[in-house]
C-alpha cells in the first residue's frame, strides 16, 4: 500500500466527532461575536506570503510548499491564513460590503516542519480577523473571543500570555537595544540567531536552540521600549482584560514568529500537549494591508490549531456514529427490494436506518443488527409480505409484533421518538 505523506494525517471516524464539536462550538461563538465566514483558495501566489508573512520568518525561509506551476507561476500552498484574508478583503472591497469587517476561516495549512506530536506538515487552523479598528478595546475583544473558545470547549488549564512588540516608531530602538545588550555574546548564539541579529533582531526570540535560551532570557523587554502611543494602547488592553476578569501573564519572549505584528501579541497555551503547547496565537498587524498594496487599514486576529484543540479536549468528548434506530432484514429476493425501499423511506422520515447489503442469511443479518446495537429490527419475509405486513422485533425484550407495510414508517417513527427522548 502507498502510505500517506510524512507529517500528514487522516482524521478517522473515531475522532471526527471531536473535530465536528470544535468546529460547531467555534462557529456558533464566532457568529455570536459578529464574524462572517470566508473561504479562500489553498493555493496562492508565493509573493503574498513572502511580502505578508515576511522574508525573514522561518515560515517563508524554510517551510513553504512552493513550486512553479505548469504556466511558470510561483505558487505556494498557504502556510497561514492572514495574508489570504487581507488579500480577499482588498480584492473584493469587503470594506464597502460590511459594517465592521470581522471574518473567520477554517481550513488546512501547510508548513514543511519537522513532524512531532501536535506538529504536522498539513494541519488545520481556524482563523479570526478584524480589519479597520485600531481601538485597544477590539484587541481585548479578540482575546476575549479566544479565551471564550477554549473555555467553551472545556479545555482544562489554559494560560493566556500577552506582550506588546511596539510599532515601526519604537521597534528600531528596541532592535538596537537587543543587539547592544548581546554585545560580543552574539557570537555565542546559533548561526540562525547571528543572522537574525544582523537582519531582524526581534526574531532572536523565536530561537528554540536550548544552549541559546539563557542569553535570550536575559535580553531587554520590548514593553520597556514602547513609544507613548504603544504604551497607552497596551495599558488599555490590560485594563480591559482585568475588567473582564481574564487572567493573563505578560511574557517579553512572546514576539510570535511572523514579521507583521505590531503592538499586541498573545497566545493561549494548553496543558498536556508536550512541547507544542500553543493552542492559538495572534496579534495586531497595523501595517500589513498597506504593505501588501491595499488601503492603509489596521488589523488584528488569531489562529488556532484544530489538531491541538482536538487533542486538548476533555476525554468525555468524542464518540463514533451512534447505533441505528432500526435495522432492516430481508428473507428472499422480493423482500430485499421492499427492504431497500423501506430503509430509504425511514431515512427520509429522519429515522436512522441500516441494512445488510450482501444478501446473507437471516442469522448473519441478525448478528450484524446485534453488532450495530440496533434496538429494533424489521424482518421482511415472503409470508408476512403476502399479508401486506412486516415484523418488528424489539432486540432488548425479544417481543415481536406484525405491523402493516403501510403503517410501518409511522410506527417506527413513534418508537424511535420514544427511545430518543
Ligand atoms: P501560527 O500561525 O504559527 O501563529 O500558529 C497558530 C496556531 O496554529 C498554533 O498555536 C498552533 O495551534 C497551530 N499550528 C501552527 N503550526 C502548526 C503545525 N505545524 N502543526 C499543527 N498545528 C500548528
Amino acid at each position: 500500500m502507498i502510505p500517506a505523506i510524512r507529517g500528514t494525517h487522516d482524521i478517522l471516524p473515531a475522532e471526527v466527532e471531536r473535530w465536528q464539536r470544535v468546529e460547531s462550538v467555534s462557529r456558533r461563538l464566532f457568529e455570536r461575536y459578529g464574524y462572517a465566514e470566508v473561504r479562500t483558495p489553498i493555493i496562492e501566489r508565493e509573493e503574498l506570503f513572502a511580502k505578508g508573512t515576511g522574508e525573514t520568518t522561518d515560515i517563508v525561509q524554510k517551510e513553504m510548499y512552493a513550486f512553479t506551476d505548469k504556466g511558470g507561476e510561483r505558487i505556494t500552498l498557504r502556510p497561514e491564513a492572514t495574508p489570504s484574508l487581507v488579500r480577499a478583503f482588498v480584492e473584493h472591497n469587503l470594506e464597502q460590503a460590511m459594517a465592521t469587517a470581522k471574518l473567520y476561516l477554517f481550513g488546512p495549512m501547510f508548513r514543511y516542519e519537522r513532524p512531532q506530536k501536535g506538529r504536522y506538515r498539513q494541519f488545520h487552523q481556524l482563523d479570526v480577523e478584524v480589519f479597520g479598528v485600531s481601538d485597544p478595546a477590539v484587541d481585548a475583544e479578540v482575546i476575549d473571543l479566544a479565551w471564550a473558545l477554549v473555555t467553551e470547549l472545556g479545555i482544562p488549564g489554559p494560560e493566556l500570555v500577552i506582550n506588546s512588540v511596539g510599532c515601526p516608531v519604537c521597534r528600531p530602538a528596541f532592535g538596537e537595544a537587543l543587539v547592544a545588550s548581546l554585545g560580543s555574546d552574539v557570537s555565542r548564539l546559533c548561526a540562525d540567531c547571528q543572522r537574525r541579529a544582523a537582519t531582524n533582531p526581534l526574531r532572536i526570540f523565536d530561537c528554540k536552540v536550548p544552549e541559546d535560551q539563557a542569553l535570550i532570557d536575559a535580553l531587554p523587554h520590548s514593553v520597556d521600549y514602547l513609544c507613548e502611543a504603544c504604551r497607552v494602547h497596551f495599558a488599555s488592553v490590560e485594563r480591559h482584560l482585568d475588567m473582564y476578569g481574564i487572567p493573563y501573564r505578560v511574557s517579553h519572549r512572546l514576539v510570535r514568529g511572523l514579521d507583521y505584528y505590531t503592538r499586541t501579541t498573545f497566545e493561549i497555551l494548553g496543558t498536556n500537549l508536550g512541547a507544542q503547547n500553543a493552542l492559538l496565537g495572534g496579534g495586531r498587524y497595523d501595517g500589513l494591508m498597506k504593505d501588501l498594496g491595499g488601503p492603509d487599514r489596521v488589523g488584528i486576529g488569531f489562529a488556532a490549531g484544530l489538531e491541538r484543540l482536538v487533542l486538548a479536549l476533555p476525554e468525555t468528548a468524542g464518540r463514533q456514529v451512534g447505533p441505528p434506530d432500526v435495522f432492516v432484514t430481508a428473507i428472499g429476493e422480493p423482500a430485499r427490494d421492499v427492504a431497500f425501499q423501506l430503509v430509504r423511506e425511514l431515512r427520509q422520515a429522519a429515522i436512522r436506518a441500516d441494512i445488510d447489503y450482501e444478501g446473507r442469511s437471516v442469522r448473519a443479518q441478525m448478528k450484524r443488527a446485534d453488532r450495530l446495537a440496533a434496538p429494533l429490527v424489521v424482518i421482511i419475509g415472503d409470508e408476512e409480505l403476502s399479508r401486506g405486513q412486516v415484523r418488528v422485533k424489539d432486540m432488548r425484550s425479544g417481543d415481536q409484533v406484525d405491523v402493516a407495510r403501510t403503517e410501518i414508517v409511522a410506527f417506527l417513527r413513534g418508537r424511535a421518538a420514544a427511545a430518543n427522548k
